[in-house]
């Protein structure tokens, strides 16, 4: 055995994941806002603390997205408050606040927006001090500013206003009361970003009017800002209200009262974005679907995610520890897809601090794919055969090289590579270990919410990449209902083989890239929704 792998107990690296020890000055509590929604605008040091902490209690108007950070084992607890009914009492977030960080665990408290404006992080803050616990404010983008930026509102102008006010529309649900003087705000010059105020609009528009603003003033409504749902109206005081109402905009939305509203029409860039007000299914695993992905809402396009295909770590502890005791002395080491690469080397690095510690070992791979993957690492692959078949791999590899008597590790996931591994032993006299590093699993579609948004309201194009992607496409999906409203989506392939399966299970093919890779897939789509 190699004197590195001695320094570390398995046992040590293998811990079950949450409770730890943890030092007498660590913050107990990070009150912490998570944006309004687009999650490229979350700060780096929540994403840090998101990623890091052991319990995340969060709220409805987080972006649910945001929880893909989390570390394996975080508790994640939905405290989600909608307007006029609080799913959890405040006293009772609190209660969960405090007993989870008396436990000695790391919670972030992440709130919508900012946790100090309109967000009851004081009343938090407070509460925990009076219990002798440690917390930090990690601030966050507040609504009215991602609203304003994604619609093309600047909120100051040297012309139009030199004052911004962040008013409720609704001061405390649970009081029924509304505590704001509009009328008094009204006679500032300044730009009015109004929060909760949807429920009661018309009051506010005429108690803005009484104050002195003229019916005339511009005012614009942003809903769901900075997410590709953004809807927004601009209109005036005299005419807001049945514009809402025509569009059929309601919370989450910021009004913004002031001459600057009039800038939406011709700096409303989030809007004008060329698949901006189409919905787009992606039909990938959960770790392949985030390129394709991240090009569509590039463009503006609001992406439902179908992780049709589940991929997560897997193995048999005791094998995992026969192996790495031995790993120095293998010869060869076979690598049978992209994902066994990434999930040995995590348990690898989990274990070992050295890249040396694998040895002398040669390197094999099915597939290109596997082998870049492999590539990553710095580590040069020794033999990839012409075409990713594990017959053929195994029948060109044993051409090339004699591996009688030779130790081989095979790297798998749970779907079975026997034929890989008896061709190794029998036709090569090798002598095979094999180590299973992760499972591939149909995931449970019907409970995932883009799922259910797919069958509400379809989508105008589901792309697919794969043709097994089609076979779970078609087990899983099409037997969940579609609702009558559902608009029937307009099918885009990667390629000749994906189109043929989609044709053999009786999908459409409306489009197929010209170019089989993302950004051709990318360009198919945005030619046939353009179309329309
Ligand atoms: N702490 C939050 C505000 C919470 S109060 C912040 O700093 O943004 C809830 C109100 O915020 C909603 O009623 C709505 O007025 C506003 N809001 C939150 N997210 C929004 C979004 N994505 N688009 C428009 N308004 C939003």
């Amino acid at each position: 055995m190699h004197p590195i792998i001695r320094k570390h107990s398995f046992k040590q690296f293998f811990a079950p994941n949450g409770k730890r020890d943890r030092h007498v000055n660590e913050v107990n509590v990070y009150l912490v806002g998570a944006g309004p929604g687009d999650l490229g605008l979350v700060t780096v040091k929540a994403r840090q603390l998101i990623a890091s902490c052991d319990v995340v209690v969060y709220d409805y108007l987080v972006n649910p997205k945001i929880l893909d950070w989390v570390k394996p084992g975080c508790e994640c607890i939905d405290v989600g408050k909608r307007p006029n009914w609080h799913a959890i009492p405040q006293p009772e977030i609190e209660d969960i606040l405090i007993e989870r960080a008396r436990q000695g665990l790391k919670v972030v408290r992440l709130k919508g927006g900012d946790p100090f404006v309109f967000g009851r992080g004081g009343e938090e803050a407070q509460r925990l001090q009076d219990h002798g616990l440690t917390y930090e404010i990690v601030p966050g983008v507040t609504a009215a500013l991602g609203s304003a930026a994604y619609a093309g509102i600047p909120l100051t102008h040297r012309e139009h206003s030199s004052s911004i006010c962040f008013l409720t529309g609704h001061e405390d649900p649970e009081k029924h009361v509304m505590h704001v003087d509009f009328q008094h705000f009204a006679k500032t010059q300044g730009t009015l970003c109004i929060y909760m105020g949807m429920g009661h609009l018309d009051y506010i528009v005429s108690e803005l009017i009484k104050g002195g603003r003229t019916v005339d003033t511009a005012v614009a409504v942003v809903q769901w800002a900075t997410l590709a749902k953004q809807r927004s109206v601009v209109g005036t005081l005299d005419t807001i209200v049945e514009q809402v109402e025509h569009a059929g905009l309601s919370a989450p939305a910021v009004i913004i009262v002031g001459e600057v509203a009039q800038f939406k029409e011709v700096i409303g860039w989030h809007e004008r974005r060329p698949l901006y007000g189409k919905r787009v299914a992606v039909t990938r695993n959960k770790e392949q679907a985030g390129k394709l992905s991240e090009r569509l809402e590039a463009l503006g396009a609001e992406v439902l995610e179908l992780p049709l295909i589940e991929v997560s770590l897997d193995y048999d502890p005791g094998n995992l520890e026969d192996v790495f005791a031995e790993i120095a002395t293998y010869e060869w080491i076979v690598f049978t897809s992209p994902n066994g690469v990434r999930y040995f080397f995590e348990l690898f690095f989990q274990k070992f601090k050295d890249l040396r510690c694998l040895g002398l070992m040669r390197i094999a791979c099915i597939g290109p794919a596997t082998a870049k993957a492999v590539e990553a690492y710095h580590l040069e692959v020794d033999f990839i055969p012409e075409t990713a078949v594990a017959e053929e791999l195994v029948t060109a590899f044993l051409k090339e090289h004699d591996v009688e008597n030779q130790n081989l590790l095979v790297i798998t996931g749970n779907r079975n590579r026997d034929v890989l591994v008896k061709k190794l032993e029998e036709d090569g006299r090798a002598i095979v270990d094999t180590l299973r590093v992760y499972k591939t699993e149909p995931s449970h579609l019907a409970d995932h919410p883009d799922a259910r948004r797919f069958c509400a309201e379809g989508a105008h194009a589901i792309t697919f990449t794969s043709a097994s992607t089609v076979q779970s496409f078609v087990d899983q999906v099409q037997h969940l209902q579609m609702g009558d409203a559902a608009q029937r989506p307009k099918g885009i392939s990667i390629g000749p083989i994906t189109s043929e399966a989609m044709k053999v299970k009786g999908l459409p093919v409306d489009a197929q890239a010209r170019e089989h890779t993302i950004d051709g897939l990318v360009a198919a789509v945005l030619s046939k929704l353009s179309e329309a």
